[in-house]
């Protein structure tokens, strides 16, 4: 299988994994995948995926590690305060393990720049914390047809979806995509981001890492895709809800008639946060 002594060592137990072993391995050290934002999300789902053995990582994020980052952004540490996120967690990712190549992407995803910054990757990681990025990202990967792994945190709740719209499933149908569940972004204002209302920091690493499984899982081709499916985490009362959808016929993006064929619509939705 080609796998240096070291090789062997490190991933030992995912070697031993039914459902892994050699060959899903050696596939994960061939896969790319792009993380969007280095934050409470993207920092479980880089080290997990880092420490698997993910061979490129890539990250895109515009910002610097700010005191109030680390108490759930785990991939930071004190002395990163000041410097931009995509080279901490760089720094990071390459102590973690070696075998990784981190791309560090420093900038804003736009709907310039999205379909580049996709193209290269196998499977998108969403961990962005607003809603314009994470509509921007549903429609790049559709219409690039890239399998996007998607997670939101707030308070002490969580939610994972898989899309993959693009693809035929068995019946000759399709997955959902996240405009068919949420058709359009919300009133600006009508729902409180994590910096308005806070965000438990345990709560990211948990969604974190159910999204690294997912990750993990489309690129070995393990298990059942979340796909056409929500989950939904309950921290306070510690429950977890899987919720089947439905991709809908009238959807914009992937229904019947599309009328979102590339991005522009974003070009006026895109702004700062
Ligand atoms: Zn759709």
């Amino acid at each position: 299988m080609d796998f240096t002594e070291d090789q062997i060592h490190r991933y030992a137990r995912h070697i031993l994994l039914d459902g892994v072993g050699g060959v899903g391995q050696r596939k994960l050290l061939e896969s790319r995948v792009l993380v969007i934002g280095a934050g409470g999300l993207g920092s479980p789902v880089l080290m997990y995926l880092a420490a698997a053995g993910v061979g490129t990582l890539g990250v895109v994020d515009d910002d610097v590690v700010d005191l109030s980052n680390l108490q759930r952004q785990i991939v930071h540490s004190t002395a990163a305060v000041g410097t931009p996120k995509v080279e901490s967690a760089q720094k990071t990712l390459a102590a973690i393990n070696p075998d990784v190549t981190v791309i560090p992407h420093q900038e804003r995803i736009t709907a310039a720049n999205a379909l580049d910054l996709i193209s290269g990757y196998d499977i998108v990681a969403d961990g962005s914390d607003n809603f314009a990025t994470r509509f921007l990202v549903n429609d790049a990967c559709y219409l690039a047809k890239k399998t996007l792994v998607s997670a939101a945190i707030l308070k002490f709740d969580a939610q994972l979806y898989t899309f993959k719209a693009f693809e035929a499933d068995d019946e000759g149908g399709h997955g959902p995509c996240y405009r068919c569940i949420f058709p359009e972004p919300p009133p600006e204002g009508q729902i409180p981001t994590c910096a308005e209302a806070g965000v438990l920091g345990a709560l990211c690493g948990m969604a974190g890492s159910l999204q690294a499984t997912e990750v993990l899982k489309e690129l070995i081709g393990l298990g059942e895709s979340l796909s056409g499916a929500l989950m939904v985490y309950d921290g306070l009362s510690t429950t977890f809800r899987k919720i089947s959808v439905k991709p809908d016929p009238g959807c914009r993006l992937c229904g019947d008639s599309p009328e979102i064929t590339d991005l522009t619509i974003h070009k006026a939705e895109s702004r700062s946060p």
